[in-house]
């Protein structure tokens, strides 16, 4: 049932209260449906876009500058009413301690998330999980890179039609019988026992009123993105003076996006495929699926040279480059970087985006700022920082993909100057991705959620979305932030309640 916030001064304790209706709180709600459990979904915003709810997002940005505000939307259905789709799951190397990039390091590995990648996949309106390029070679051509030691394919897909999660999952809540979704209830504190370690009710504030309300449930979970969830941890301080969970100051640290950028100018030979540069549909009805290939760095190329994950991405835009192009110049350090030179002859400019994973770090993070927002809450503060090893990483992959495409005939390739003379600070284009200011850890010393995703040292707090990810690999983040809710869902009925 759908009901106003105005309502629940008159709701009983339930037994699930989610603070958040996009990808990850939806997803979540929906797993109860149909079961003896009663859910109760807060969400900030009605059913469509409106300026002064999304207004309650606006976070000051200091450190490097960040398009924050088209980056989230603030009504039901969340982000996901104007994410782009593109979809793969995290990788295997993804949740690894990899020695060269300090914080790294999941408390679980791939095979904890694959059960529910499955699930994720059809929620996502995706085709199955199957990302072996030569599984795809029907529809994108063969495998180029098969044999090369330092580069390989990989493949992405398009949610089709794109699956915005409100509209296309929103009856099937109002119609439950055990879930209750309330619209304009914005959660601004979680309540808890004098120690801190239960939360025993949310803090809910709505437009025009002075009234509160105060939902109780026997267990909670924040699923308001990234920004938003540690936020909400951070300004719940009236027990624990530095929030709730962040005994070792953890909360809203981390913060990771993923880095995009036009890093260089490639010009392709004869040898570079024109196949499978952009989304195409499968060749064959079974499985039906739209995919594109990438190609980067691998595994085995990644660890040899100590670098962060990275791709290509071409996106089919053979055409005329944007303006920022206008400044590639045949730059001294491109030549002696041996990446452009007459052999092989070029046929065509590929114009390409390099997607880059971020390292962790604890000072690129989320606090909460002395501004108030229009219900009185303190807004969230976003210091967004590279560090050198981001940067070390941009520049070495870049002319390591360079290097290996001219040695195998495919392409040459410029550096823009900014990226080979290292002049400039980075200036990156990003992924919209919000990524790890609540990351999942061994111990509370670490890190903010368990292996479950339950705030360490609360009895009865979990968080969804991919605030939880230690590290960001180079997949977009949606699909598996809606695997891990369908994993919490399961959790929680099995163990928590
Ligand atoms: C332009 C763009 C393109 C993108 N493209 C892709 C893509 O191709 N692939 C991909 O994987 N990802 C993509 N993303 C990212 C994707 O949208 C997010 O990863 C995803 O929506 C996150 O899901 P979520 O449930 O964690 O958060 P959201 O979808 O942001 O939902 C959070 C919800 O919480 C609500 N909320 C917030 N605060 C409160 C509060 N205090 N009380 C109550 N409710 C609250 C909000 O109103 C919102 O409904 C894109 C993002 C953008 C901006």
């Amino acid at each position: 049932m759908l009901i106003g916030a105005q309502d629940l001064v008159e709701v009983g304790p339930v037994d699930v209260c989610i603070v958040g209706g996009g990808a990850a709180g939806i997803t979540l709600a929906r797993s109860f449906v149909g079961t003896r459990w009663r859910v109760l979904l807060l969400e900030s915003g009605g059913p469509s876009f409106d300026a002064r709810t999304h207004a309650l997002y606006d976070t000051p940005v200091i450190g490097t500058d960040y398009p924050i505000e088209a980056s989230r939307l603030r009504y039901f259905g969340g982000t996901t009413n104007h994410w782009a789709g593109q979809s793969r799951p995290l990788d295997p190397i993804d949740f690894e301690e990899r020695t060269w990039i300090p914080h790294s390091g999941w408390p679980i590995g791939h095979g904890d998330l694959e059960p529910w990648l499955d699930d994720a996949h059809t929620v996502c309106g995706l085709g199955p999980p199957e990302y072996d390029p030569h599984r795809w070679s029907t529809t994108l051509g063969p495998d180029f890179l098969t044999g090369s030691p330092t580069l390989e394919s990989r493949i992405f897909q398009l949610s089709t039609p794109i699956v915005r999660f409100a509209a296309a999952y929103g009856d099937e809540l109002a119609g439950a019988d055990n879930v209750l979704v309330a619209l304009g209830a914005n959660a601004s504190e979680l309540l808890s026992d004098q120690r801190g370690q239960q939360i025993t009710g949310v803090r809910v504030r709505w437009f025009d009123s002075d009234h509160t309300a105060e939902p109780r449930a026997l267990a909670y979970v924040l699923a308001c993105g990234a920004i938003e969830n540690a936020r909400l941890l951070l300004a719940s301080n009236a027990v624990r003076p530095a929030g709730i969970g962040n005994d070792f100051d953890n909360v809203g640290r981390y913060f990771m996006e993923h880095p995009a950028y036009r890093a260089q100018r490639m010009l392709a030979t004869p040898l570079f495929p024109s196949r499978g540069l952009d989304w195409t549909p499968s060749a064959e009805p079974d499985p039906p699926a739209v995919v594109i290939r990438a190609i980067g760095p691998s595994d085995a190329a990644v660890r040899r040279h100590e670098l962060l994950r990275s791709m290509l991405i071409f996106y089919g835009r053979d055409d005329a480059l944007g303006d920022e192009d206008a400044d590639v110049a045949e730059t001294e350090a491109s030549v002696r970087a041996g990446l452009w030179r007459d052999d092989p002859s070029p046929t065509r400019e590929v114009a390409a985006t390099s997607i880059f994973e971020q390292a962790p770090n604890p000072d690129s993070r989320i606090r909460l700022s002395e501004q108030r927002d229009a219900l009185g809450n303190r807004k969230a503060e976003l210091d967004w920082q590279l560090g050198e090893i981001d940067r070390d990483s941009v520049y070495r992959s870049t002319i390591l993909i360079g290097e290996e495409l001219a040695r195998l005939g495919l392409a040459r390739t410029q550096l823009r100057p900014w990226v080979s003379l290292f002049e400039r600070p980075l200036l990156p284009g990003v992924g919209n991705h919000h990524i790890g200011t609540t990351r999942m850890s061994a111990t509370s010393a670490t890190g903010v959620v368990n292996r479950n995703c339950r705030v360490h040292d609360v009895d009865n707090l979990y968080v969804a979305g991919s605030s939880i990810f230690p590290t960001g690999g180079i997949a977009n983040p949606t699909m598996n932030l809606v695997a891990f809710a369908l994993r919490l869902a399961d959790h929680i009925k099995q163990d928590a309640l």
